[in-house]
């Protein structure tokens, strides 16, 4: 198939992709996008199963002799506010596993990729003649917060549906819509999440000297931070630590006892995370002993997941099929990027390799005056990227781009017997 001939199944999709942008759900809260993926499958003829590591989906279509492709998407929104101006802008408000109110917002393009997996659901279910073999299609939960992978892996996954023999998935950037990128070999980064917990000694604001002020040790142990990068770590290397999170303290006039510090750690290197990790844990003693703390903090890692790893030859011959669909300049290496994404867990329960790919949905024309790849790296660092409530994919081409580059790649591991 052309990519032209994806456009009429995209088109029918917009429809679906406004209204699951405009009804985010927060992670293992994905109700009523389960809902609407599984009545799509259903209806495609797919066996359905919901409820899969908590509120995942999983649809079988069996179509002869043949190996097993997983094509996986993920389903969940962000806390985050909305401010993109878009017609379909979510106004959606949720509760997250603290008990707090928060907006939702799909921030991370979650909803293209649950409209691209339907898409291509649809296109190979009704071009079975195209493929032999068995799909399986992963609707996965909880992608933000590195659980929903677990969680169905958990649930039996691959005990309850089968091993699948290739683990396919992709993920929208602000790269220029109708680009895929692909990178063999590690291709996101190993991720960390560190909580520090600083014990100071409560007292009045107006007395400061009778306390032990842990917003201070907080602060400096932020700052020095900073200096484990771009200090400690070689310029070969690749690491990033982000204190996501700071939290102390009720009121102006009382200096609190205690307070809260969450970092994001990412490496790809197993010797660099050790000697990260050891830096982090030992700049935040020296911090609460330089404040005269009586009690050392406590850093306790957090959640943690594997880097992606692309296998070379899967990844070779997918991006063949992608450059045959796209043609040649329109599938990019971008490097190793140092997010982190669960589908990373699905190849390393199923054992089958995983090819993950990047999917281009920023508005061509803001790249107009890229010559190169440098520039094209240039100009997206200056869009909204994920996570930012300005982020949100162009429509199309990304639609059709992402449906034609799933079937393209199940196509491609499943070749049909003739
Ligand atoms: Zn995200
Ligand atoms: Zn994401």
């Amino acid at each position: 198939m052309t990519i032209d001939s994806y456009a009429p199944a995209a088109s029918d999709l917009v429809g679906l992709y406004q209204d699951l942008h405009a009804h985010p759900e927060l992670s293992f809260q994905e109700i009523r996008t389960a809902g609407i993926v599984a009545g799509h499958l259903r209806t495609l003829g797919y066996e359905t199963t919901t409820g899969v590591g908590r509120t995942g989906v999983v649809g079988i279509m069996r179509n002869g002799e043949g190996p097993a492709a997983l094509l996986r998407a993920d389903m969940d929104g962000l806390p985050v506010a909305e401010q993109t101006g878009l017609a379909y802008a979510s106004e959606a408000r949720g509760v997250d596993s603290d008990g707090h109110e928060v907006p939702v917002m799909h921030a991370c393009g979650h909803d293209m990729h649950v409209s691209c997996l339907i898409g291509a659901c649809r296109a190979l279910a009704e071009n079975r003649h195209t493929w032999s073999g068995t799909l399986m299609v992963v609707f996965q939960p909880a992608e933000e917060i590195w659980a929903g992978a677990r969680a169905m892996v958990d649930d039996g996954l691959f005990e309850r549906f089968g091993r699948p023999d290739i683990v396919l998935g992709q993920h929208v950037v602000p790269f220029p819509a109708g680009l895929l990128a692909l990178h063999p070999g590690i291709a996101t980064a190993a991720a960390d999440n560190v909580k520090i917990t600083m014990f100071g000694k409560g007292g009045h604001g107006g007395l400061p000297e009778t306390s032990i002020d842990p917003v201070v040790m907080a602060a400096a142990t932020v700052m020095r931070l900073q200096t484990v990068v771009s200090r400690e770590v070689a310029g070969v290397d690749t690491a990033v630590v982000t204190v996501g999170v700071m939290r102390a303290g009720t009121k102006a006039n009382i200096i609190p006892d205690q307070a809260e510090l969450l970092l994001s750690v990412r490496t790809v290197d197993d010797g660099v995370r050790t000697r990260v990790l050891d830096a982090i844990t030992r700049i935040a003693r020296a911090e609460a002993a330089a404040s005269g703390a009586t009690e050392d903090p406590q850093v306790q890692l957090m959640e943690r997941f594997p880097a992606v790893h692309n296998d070379e030859a899967a990844s070779a011959r997918t991006r063949a099929a992608f450059t045959a669909l796209l043609g040649e300049g329109k599938v990019i290496d971008p490097g190793l990027i140092p997010v982190s994404e669960d589908v990373g867990l699905l190849p390393t329960a199923s054992g089958a390799p995983c090819v993950f790919w990047l999917l281009g949905g920023a508005d061509p024309t803001a790249f107009a005056a890229a010559t190169s790849a440098g520039d094209l790296g240039n100009i997206a660092r200056g869009l909204p990227v994920n996570h930012s409530p300005l982020y949100a994919p162009v429509i199309e081409p990304t639609l059709s781009v992402g449906i034609a580059a799933l079937v393209t790649a199940a196509q491609t591991w499943l070749p049909p017997t003739t």
